[in-house]
Protein backbone atom coordinates (compact mmCIF):
# COMPACT_ATOMS: atom_id res chain seq x y z
CA UNK A 1 0.00 0.00 0.00
CA UNK A 2 2.69 2.34 0.86
CA UNK A 3 4.47 1.50 -2.39
CA UNK A 4 0.57 2.04 -4.37
CA UNK A 5 0.66 5.38 -2.37
CA UNK A 6 4.18 6.97 -3.51
CA UNK A 7 4.20 5.68 -7.24
CA UNK A 8 0.25 7.61 -6.94
CA UNK A 9 1.73 10.96 -5.78
CA UNK A 10 4.49 10.22 -8.91
CA UNK A 11 1.45 10.74 -10.55
CA UNK A 12 1.20 7.18 -11.97
CA UNK A 13 -1.74 5.20 -12.32
CA UNK A 14 -1.85 1.84 -9.92
CA UNK A 15 -3.41 -1.13 -10.01
CA UNK A 16 -3.41 -3.38 -7.09
CA UNK A 17 -3.55 -6.88 -7.12
CA UNK A 18 -4.11 -8.75 -3.51
CA UNK A 19 -4.53 -12.28 -3.31
CA UNK A 20 -6.87 -12.17 -0.08
CA UNK A 21 -10.53 -10.54 0.38
CA UNK A 22 -9.35 -7.54 2.43
CA UNK A 23 -6.57 -5.01 2.94
CA UNK A 24 -3.87 -5.36 5.28
CA UNK A 25 -1.55 -8.25 4.99
CA UNK A 26 -0.35 -8.78 8.37
CA UNK A 27 -1.81 -5.36 9.70
CA UNK A 28 -5.52 -5.97 9.24
CA UNK A 29 -8.33 -5.79 11.80
CA UNK A 30 -11.79 -7.93 11.40
CA UNK A 31 -15.05 -8.01 13.49
CA UNK A 32 -14.54 -10.80 15.59
CA UNK A 33 -18.13 -12.62 15.50
CA UNK A 34 -17.22 -14.87 19.06
CA UNK A 35 -16.29 -11.55 20.88
CA UNK A 36 -18.61 -9.07 18.76
CA UNK A 37 -15.58 -6.32 18.58
CA UNK A 38 -13.40 -5.05 16.31
CA UNK A 39 -9.85 -6.59 16.98
CA UNK A 40 -6.51 -6.04 15.04
CA UNK A 41 -4.88 -9.28 14.10
CA UNK A 42 -1.34 -8.49 16.28
CA UNK A 43 -0.52 -5.59 18.96
CA UNK A 44 1.66 -3.53 16.01
CA UNK A 45 3.93 -1.78 18.42
CA UNK A 46 5.90 1.31 16.58
CA UNK A 47 7.84 4.14 18.42
CA UNK A 48 8.23 8.03 17.46
CA UNK A 49 12.05 7.14 15.96
CA UNK A 50 10.07 5.82 13.02
CA UNK A 51 9.96 9.00 10.46
CA UNK A 52 8.54 6.74 7.54
CA UNK A 53 5.26 5.93 9.58
CA UNK A 54 4.35 8.75 10.57
CA UNK A 55 5.36 11.04 7.41
CA UNK A 56 3.05 8.18 5.77
CA UNK A 57 0.47 8.79 8.07
CA UNK A 58 0.41 12.94 7.55
CA UNK A 59 0.17 12.20 4.08
CA UNK A 60 -2.96 10.15 4.10
CA UNK A 61 -4.11 12.59 6.22
CA UNK A 62 -4.47 10.25 9.54
CA UNK A 63 -2.28 11.20 11.95
CA UNK A 64 -5.11 12.62 14.21
CA UNK A 65 -6.10 8.51 14.70
CA UNK A 66 -2.46 7.82 16.22
CA UNK A 67 -2.70 7.87 20.26
CA UNK A 68 0.91 9.18 21.55
CA UNK A 69 1.50 6.93 25.18
CA UNK A 70 4.59 8.44 27.46
CA UNK A 71 7.86 6.55 27.17
CA UNK A 72 7.62 4.98 30.76
CA UNK A 73 7.67 0.85 30.08
CA UNK A 74 6.33 -0.87 32.91
CA UNK A 75 7.06 -4.08 33.59
CA UNK A 76 5.92 -6.70 35.66
CA UNK A 77 7.76 -9.78 36.76
CA UNK A 78 4.82 -13.10 37.44
CA UNK A 79 7.37 -15.32 39.14
CA UNK A 80 8.59 -12.72 41.80
CA UNK A 81 5.29 -10.37 41.07
CA UNK A 82 7.86 -7.33 41.31
CA UNK A 83 7.35 -4.10 39.12
CA UNK A 84 9.12 -1.85 37.68
CA UNK A 85 9.63 0.73 35.25
CA UNK A 86 12.21 2.36 32.53
CA UNK A 87 11.11 5.79 33.01
CA UNK A 88 12.34 7.69 29.78
CA UNK A 89 10.18 10.98 29.98
CA UNK A 90 12.14 12.25 32.80
CA UNK A 91 15.38 13.45 30.83
CA UNK A 92 15.75 14.03 27.35
CA UNK A 93 18.80 11.59 27.18
CA UNK A 94 19.60 7.99 28.46
CA UNK A 95 20.97 9.46 31.79
CA UNK A 96 18.74 7.40 33.85
CA UNK A 97 21.49 4.79 33.93
CA UNK A 98 23.61 6.74 36.49
CA UNK A 99 20.72 6.77 38.88
CA UNK A 100 20.08 3.55 41.06
CA UNK A 101 16.44 4.46 41.75
CA UNK A 102 15.63 4.70 37.66
CA UNK A 103 17.66 1.74 36.85
CA UNK A 104 15.98 -1.38 36.10
CA UNK A 105 16.07 -3.67 39.25
CA UNK A 106 19.48 -5.26 40.54
CA UNK A 107 21.32 -3.69 37.71
CA UNK A 108 24.64 -1.61 38.23
CA UNK A 109 25.74 1.01 35.98
CA UNK A 110 28.19 -1.90 34.40
CA UNK A 111 25.18 -4.03 33.43
CA UNK A 112 24.72 -0.84 30.73
CA UNK A 113 28.02 -1.08 29.25
CA UNK A 114 26.84 -3.40 27.43
CA UNK A 115 24.78 -0.92 24.97
CA UNK A 116 28.40 0.43 24.00
CA UNK A 117 28.91 -2.61 22.39
CA UNK A 118 26.40 -2.52 20.12
CA UNK A 119 27.78 0.91 18.65
CA UNK A 120 29.72 -1.00 16.05
CA UNK A 121 28.65 -4.46 15.45
CA UNK A 122 29.60 -7.15 13.23
CA UNK A 123 26.83 -8.87 10.80
CA UNK A 124 27.35 -12.38 12.03
CA UNK A 125 26.91 -11.65 15.42
CA UNK A 126 24.31 -12.63 17.56
CA UNK A 127 22.96 -10.74 20.14
CA UNK A 128 23.52 -12.57 23.18
CA UNK A 129 26.95 -12.33 22.22
CA UNK A 130 27.14 -8.97 23.24
CA UNK A 131 25.41 -9.40 26.35
CA UNK A 132 26.79 -12.62 28.33
CA UNK A 133 25.80 -12.96 31.67
CA UNK A 134 24.29 -9.72 32.01
CA UNK A 135 22.06 -9.18 35.23
CA UNK A 136 19.60 -7.29 32.60
CA UNK A 137 18.79 -10.27 30.55
CA UNK A 138 15.41 -11.49 31.39
CA UNK A 139 14.22 -7.82 32.67
CA UNK A 140 15.29 -5.71 29.36
CA UNK A 141 17.43 -7.48 26.55
CA UNK A 142 14.94 -10.57 26.17
CA UNK A 143 11.67 -8.70 26.03
CA UNK A 144 13.31 -5.86 24.07
CA UNK A 145 14.42 -8.20 21.56
CA UNK A 146 11.63 -10.69 21.23
CA UNK A 147 9.06 -7.61 20.71
CA UNK A 148 11.27 -5.94 17.80
CA UNK A 149 13.06 -8.66 16.03
CA UNK A 150 10.19 -11.92 16.93
CA UNK A 151 13.58 -13.75 17.23
CA UNK A 152 14.83 -14.48 20.80
CA UNK A 153 18.41 -13.03 21.63
CA UNK A 154 20.28 -16.23 21.56
CA UNK A 155 19.79 -16.24 17.54
CA UNK A 156 18.70 -12.72 16.55
CA UNK A 157 21.27 -10.41 14.76
CA UNK A 158 22.83 -8.23 16.66
CA UNK A 159 23.59 -6.19 13.31
CA UNK A 160 19.66 -5.30 13.05
CA UNK A 161 18.97 -4.68 16.75
CA UNK A 162 21.93 -2.23 17.08
CA UNK A 163 20.46 -0.61 14.22
CA UNK A 164 17.24 0.21 16.41
CA UNK A 165 18.72 1.03 19.57
CA UNK A 166 20.89 3.51 17.33
CA UNK A 167 17.31 5.37 16.76
CA UNK A 168 15.60 4.27 19.77
CA UNK A 169 17.38 4.33 23.16
CA UNK A 170 20.37 6.34 22.01
CA UNK A 171 18.61 9.08 20.83
CA UNK A 172 16.86 9.51 23.82
CA UNK A 173 13.31 10.07 25.52
CA UNK A 174 11.77 11.82 22.12
CA UNK A 175 12.39 8.99 20.26
CA UNK A 176 10.76 6.61 22.18
CA UNK A 177 7.18 7.31 22.60
CA UNK A 178 5.15 4.65 21.70
CA UNK A 179 2.12 5.20 18.76
CA UNK A 180 -1.07 3.42 18.94
CA UNK A 181 -4.36 3.42 16.71
CA UNK A 182 -6.92 5.28 18.88
CA UNK A 183 -9.06 2.76 17.48
CA UNK A 184 -7.25 -0.08 15.59
CA UNK A 185 -4.58 0.05 12.48
CA UNK A 186 -7.27 -0.71 10.17
CA UNK A 187 -8.37 2.90 11.09
CA UNK A 188 -5.19 4.46 11.12
CA UNK A 189 -3.67 3.00 8.04
CA UNK A 190 -5.20 0.32 5.76
CA UNK A 191 -8.95 2.51 5.38
CA UNK A 192 -7.45 5.66 4.55
CA UNK A 193 -4.76 4.26 2.54
CA UNK A 194 -7.71 3.07 0.33
CA UNK A 195 -9.70 5.96 0.64
CA UNK A 196 -6.86 8.18 -0.90
CA UNK A 197 -6.09 5.41 -4.19
CA UNK A 198 -9.68 4.94 -4.74
CA UNK A 199 -10.22 8.75 -5.01
CA UNK A 200 -7.13 9.09 -7.40
CA UNK A 201 -9.38 6.52 -9.53
CA UNK A 202 -6.59 3.70 -9.04
CA UNK A 203 -8.06 0.06 -8.84
CA UNK A 204 -7.85 -2.60 -6.24
CA UNK A 205 -8.56 -6.38 -7.21
CA UNK A 206 -9.20 -8.51 -4.46
CA UNK A 207 -9.19 -11.98 -4.66
CA UNK A 208 -6.91 -12.11 -7.23
CA UNK A 209 -3.64 -13.97 -6.35
CA UNK A 210 -0.27 -13.99 -9.37
CA UNK A 211 0.16 -17.13 -9.74
CA UNK A 212 2.95 -16.83 -12.30
CA UNK A 213 5.59 -14.38 -14.17
CA UNK A 214 6.54 -14.40 -18.01
CA UNK A 215 9.83 -13.17 -18.54
CA UNK A 216 11.75 -12.55 -21.58
CA UNK A 217 15.37 -10.86 -21.62
CA UNK A 218 15.39 -9.89 -18.18
CA UNK A 219 11.76 -7.99 -18.26
CA UNK A 220 8.54 -9.02 -17.28
CA UNK A 221 6.21 -9.75 -19.97
CA UNK A 222 2.95 -11.05 -18.53
CA UNK A 223 1.46 -11.83 -15.17
CA UNK A 224 -0.86 -14.36 -14.55
CA UNK A 225 -3.42 -14.10 -12.15
CA UNK A 226 -5.91 -16.63 -10.75
CA UNK A 227 -8.92 -14.35 -12.66
CA UNK A 228 -7.04 -12.90 -15.27
CA UNK A 229 -3.72 -12.01 -17.13
CA UNK A 230 -2.31 -8.77 -17.61
CA UNK A 231 0.27 -8.08 -20.84
CA UNK A 232 3.43 -5.73 -19.58
CA UNK A 233 3.86 -2.85 -22.03
CA UNK A 234 7.27 -0.57 -22.54
CA UNK A 235 5.40 2.02 -20.07
CA UNK A 236 4.66 -0.14 -17.10
CA UNK A 237 6.38 -1.04 -13.75
CA UNK A 238 5.84 -3.89 -11.49
CA UNK A 239 6.33 -3.45 -7.56
CA UNK A 240 6.21 -6.95 -6.22
CA UNK A 241 5.34 -6.18 -2.82
CA UNK A 242 4.81 -9.81 -1.40
CA UNK A 243 5.85 -11.46 1.94
CA UNK A 244 8.88 -13.37 2.12
CA UNK A 245 7.13 -16.71 1.58
CA UNK A 246 5.06 -15.34 -1.60
CA UNK A 247 8.24 -13.92 -3.17
CA UNK A 248 9.81 -17.52 -2.63
CA UNK A 249 6.57 -19.39 -4.52
CA UNK A 250 7.11 -16.71 -7.29
CA UNK A 251 10.84 -17.06 -7.86
CA UNK A 252 11.81 -20.73 -6.62
CA UNK A 253 15.48 -20.08 -8.11
CA UNK A 254 16.11 -17.22 -5.17
CA UNK A 255 17.78 -18.72 -2.14
CA UNK A 256 15.36 -17.39 0.63
CA UNK A 257 15.33 -18.38 4.39
CA UNK A 258 12.84 -20.55 5.17
CA UNK A 259 12.53 -20.70 8.74
CA UNK A 260 9.69 -18.59 9.80
CA UNK A 261 8.42 -17.10 13.24
CA UNK A 262 5.32 -17.46 14.81
CA UNK A 263 3.25 -14.23 16.43
CA UNK A 264 0.26 -15.28 19.41
CA UNK A 265 -1.82 -12.79 19.86
CA UNK A 266 -4.33 -13.30 22.67
CA UNK A 267 -7.08 -11.11 22.83
CA UNK A 268 -9.66 -11.04 26.23
CA UNK A 269 -13.00 -8.99 25.82
CA UNK A 270 -13.51 -6.85 28.96
CA UNK A 271 -16.15 -4.98 30.80
CA UNK A 272 -15.31 -1.21 31.32
CA UNK A 273 -15.02 -2.66 35.37
CA UNK A 274 -11.93 -5.00 34.67
CA UNK A 275 -10.30 -2.88 32.25
CA UNK A 276 -10.09 0.22 34.81
CA UNK A 277 -7.77 -2.31 36.95
CA UNK A 278 -4.76 -1.95 34.19
CA UNK A 279 -3.08 1.24 35.48
CA UNK A 280 -0.94 1.52 32.03
CA UNK A 281 -2.05 0.81 28.44
CA UNK A 282 1.20 -0.96 27.79
CA UNK A 283 2.93 -3.55 30.25
CA UNK A 284 6.17 -5.71 29.29
CA UNK A 285 5.39 -9.27 31.63
CA UNK A 286 8.97 -11.28 32.35
CA UNK A 287 9.13 -14.58 33.74
CA UNK A 288 5.67 -15.43 31.48
CA UNK A 289 4.33 -16.68 28.38
CA UNK A 290 2.57 -13.91 28.44
CA UNK A 291 5.08 -10.53 27.02
CA UNK A 292 3.29 -7.54 26.39
CA UNK A 293 -0.13 -6.34 27.61
CA UNK A 294 -2.03 -4.09 25.42
CA UNK A 295 -5.44 -2.29 27.10
CA UNK A 296 -7.43 -0.92 24.02
CA UNK A 297 -11.06 0.16 24.38
CA UNK A 298 -13.16 -3.09 24.73
CA UNK A 299 -10.88 -5.69 24.90
CA UNK A 300 -6.81 -6.21 26.25
CA UNK A 301 -4.61 -8.05 23.68
CA UNK A 302 -1.61 -10.39 24.83
CA UNK A 303 1.61 -10.68 22.55
CA UNK A 304 3.58 -13.84 22.68
CA UNK A 305 6.70 -13.49 20.13
CA UNK A 306 8.98 -16.23 18.97
CA UNK A 307 6.29 -18.23 20.05
CA UNK A 308 6.91 -21.80 17.41
CA UNK A 309 7.64 -23.57 20.77
CA UNK A 310 3.44 -23.11 21.24
CA UNK A 311 2.22 -24.19 18.48
CA UNK A 312 1.09 -27.69 19.66
CA UNK A 313 -0.78 -25.57 22.52
CA UNK A 314 -4.57 -25.61 21.70
CA UNK A 315 -6.43 -21.94 21.76
CA UNK A 316 -8.40 -22.84 25.50
CA UNK A 317 -4.85 -24.34 26.53
CA UNK A 318 -3.28 -20.98 25.58
CA UNK A 319 -5.66 -18.58 26.81
CA UNK A 320 -6.34 -20.15 30.64
CA UNK A 321 -2.26 -19.94 30.57
CA UNK A 322 -2.61 -16.53 29.78
CA UNK A 323 -5.11 -15.11 31.71
CA UNK A 324 -3.83 -16.55 34.91
CA UNK A 325 -0.80 -14.04 34.57
CA UNK A 326 -3.29 -11.59 33.91
CA UNK A 327 -4.86 -12.27 37.39
CA UNK A 328 -1.42 -12.53 38.99
CA UNK A 329 -0.72 -8.95 37.65
CA UNK A 330 -4.21 -8.24 38.58
CA UNK A 331 -3.59 -9.61 42.05
CA UNK A 332 -7.23 -10.80 41.57
CA UNK A 333 -9.13 -14.17 40.51
CA UNK A 334 -10.95 -13.38 37.68
CA UNK A 335 -13.02 -16.32 35.48
CA UNK A 336 -11.89 -16.15 31.99
CA UNK A 337 -13.66 -13.94 30.09
CA UNK A 338 -14.40 -14.11 26.46
CA UNK A 339 -11.22 -14.80 23.90
CA UNK A 340 -10.05 -15.34 20.51
CA UNK A 341 -6.34 -16.30 20.04
CA UNK A 342 -5.00 -15.56 16.84
CA UNK A 343 -1.75 -17.59 15.52
CA UNK A 344 0.39 -16.07 13.12
CA UNK A 345 2.17 -18.67 11.77
CA UNK A 346 4.64 -16.61 9.63
CA UNK A 347 4.56 -13.35 11.01
CA UNK A 348 7.86 -12.45 10.62
CA UNK A 349 11.02 -14.93 8.84
CA UNK A 350 13.60 -15.90 11.61
CA UNK A 351 16.17 -12.79 11.64
CA UNK A 352 19.52 -14.30 12.38
CA UNK A 353 22.55 -13.40 10.90
CA UNK A 354 22.44 -16.71 8.10
CA UNK A 355 18.77 -15.28 6.76
CA UNK A 356 19.83 -11.54 6.74
CA UNK A 357 22.97 -13.01 4.72
CA UNK A 358 20.71 -15.04 2.33
CA UNK A 359 18.34 -11.91 1.91
CA UNK A 360 21.13 -9.74 1.21
CA UNK A 361 22.49 -11.88 -1.49
CA UNK A 362 18.82 -11.62 -3.23
CA UNK A 363 19.34 -10.49 -6.77
CA UNK A 364 16.67 -8.37 -8.73
CA UNK A 365 18.40 -8.34 -12.16
CA UNK A 366 14.46 -7.52 -13.93
CA UNK A 367 14.35 -4.28 -15.61
CA UNK A 368 10.73 -3.49 -15.65
CA UNK A 369 10.29 -4.41 -11.84
CA UNK A 370 11.59 -3.07 -7.82
CA UNK A 371 10.78 -5.06 -4.55
CA UNK A 372 8.97 -4.17 -1.70
CA UNK A 373 8.18 -5.79 1.60
CA UNK A 374 8.89 -5.47 4.86
CA UNK A 375 12.18 -8.08 4.74
CA UNK A 376 13.54 -6.00 1.69
CA UNK A 377 14.85 -3.46 4.38
CA UNK A 378 17.31 -5.68 5.99
CA UNK A 379 19.04 -2.89 7.64
CA UNK A 380 15.38 -2.73 9.80
CA UNK A 381 13.65 -5.51 11.61
CA UNK A 382 10.46 -6.74 10.11
CA UNK A 383 8.42 -3.97 10.88
CA UNK A 384 5.80 -1.29 9.68
CA UNK A 385 8.32 0.96 9.26
CA UNK A 386 10.03 -1.18 7.04
CA UNK A 387 6.85 -2.13 4.80
CA UNK A 388 6.37 1.59 4.74
CA UNK A 389 9.47 2.63 3.53
CA UNK A 390 9.84 -0.40 1.56
CA UNK A 391 7.12 0.60 -0.62
CA UNK A 392 9.10 4.86 -0.71
CA UNK A 393 12.40 2.97 -2.08
CA UNK A 394 10.85 0.50 -4.32
CA UNK A 395 9.01 3.54 -6.14
CA UNK A 396 12.49 5.25 -6.21
CA UNK A 397 14.17 2.54 -7.69
CA UNK A 398 11.62 1.88 -9.97
CA UNK A 399 14.17 2.10 -13.82
CA UNK A 400 11.88 4.83 -15.08
C1 LIG B 1 1.05 -10.68 14.91
C2 LIG B 1 1.99 -9.65 14.36
C3 LIG B 1 2.52 -8.68 15.21
C4 LIG B 1 3.39 -7.71 14.71
N1 LIG B 1 3.87 -6.74 15.54
C5 LIG B 1 4.53 -5.71 15.02
C6 LIG B 1 4.91 -4.59 15.84
O1 LIG B 1 4.70 -4.60 17.05
N2 LIG B 1 5.49 -3.52 15.24
C7 LIG B 1 5.73 -3.48 13.90
O2 LIG B 1 6.21 -2.45 13.40
N3 LIG B 1 5.47 -4.54 13.12
C8 LIG B 1 4.87 -5.64 13.65
N4 LIG B 1 4.54 -6.71 12.85
C9 LIG B 1 5.07 -6.75 11.48
C10 LIG B 1 4.22 -5.94 10.51
O3 LIG B 1 2.88 -6.24 10.67
C11 LIG B 1 4.68 -6.31 9.11
O4 LIG B 1 6.06 -6.00 9.02
C12 LIG B 1 3.96 -5.56 8.01
O5 LIG B 1 2.57 -5.59 8.18
C13 LIG B 1 4.35 -6.18 6.69
O6 LIG B 1 3.72 -5.51 5.64
P1 LIG B 1 4.04 -5.92 4.15
O7 LIG B 1 3.17 -5.08 3.28
O8 LIG B 1 5.50 -5.90 3.93
O9 LIG B 1 3.59 -7.46 4.03
P2 LIG B 1 2.14 -8.08 4.22
O10 LIG B 1 1.39 -7.36 5.27
O11 LIG B 1 2.35 -9.55 4.40
O12 LIG B 1 1.43 -7.79 2.84
C14 LIG B 1 1.63 -8.57 1.70
C15 LIG B 1 0.31 -8.71 0.94
O13 LIG B 1 0.55 -9.48 -0.24
C16 LIG B 1 -0.54 -10.36 -0.43
N5 LIG B 1 -0.05 -11.46 -1.28
C17 LIG B 1 0.76 -12.47 -0.93
N6 LIG B 1 1.03 -13.26 -1.99
C18 LIG B 1 0.35 -12.72 -3.05
C19 LIG B 1 0.22 -13.06 -4.43
N7 LIG B 1 0.86 -14.11 -4.96
N8 LIG B 1 -0.59 -12.30 -5.21
C20 LIG B 1 -1.24 -11.22 -4.70
N9 LIG B 1 -1.12 -10.82 -3.41
C21 LIG B 1 -0.33 -11.57 -2.60
C22 LIG B 1 -0.92 -10.79 0.98
O14 LIG B 1 -2.24 -11.27 1.04
C23 LIG B 1 -0.74 -9.48 1.75
O15 LIG B 1 -1.91 -8.71 1.79
C24 LIG B 1 3.74 -7.73 13.34
C25 LIG B 1 3.23 -8.72 12.50
C26 LIG B 1 2.38 -9.67 13.00
C27 LIG B 1 1.82 -10.72 12.08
Amino acid sequence: MSAAVNAQRKDFNVNIFESSGFAGGRCRSYFDKKMGIEIDNGNHLVLSANKNFFEYCQFIESVKTIKKIEPIFNFFNVKDKKHWNLNLLDKKYPTWIFNKKKRIPNSSVIDYFAFLKFSIVNKKTKVSDLIQNSNIFKSFWEPFTLGIMNTHPDEASAKVLSNVLKKTLFKGRDFCYIYQPKINWHNTLIQPTIDLLKKKNNKISFNNTLKRIIIKNNNVEKLIFEKNKIDIYPDDHIIFALPLSGFGKLFPDQKIPLEYNTILNIHFKLPESLLSLFKSEVVGMVDSLSQWIFVKNKHISVTVSDANKYDNLSANEIADLVWNEICIYLKKTIDLQEFRVIKEKKATYHQSPKNNSLIKNISNTLKNVSLAGDWTQIELPCTIEGSILSGKKAVELLKI
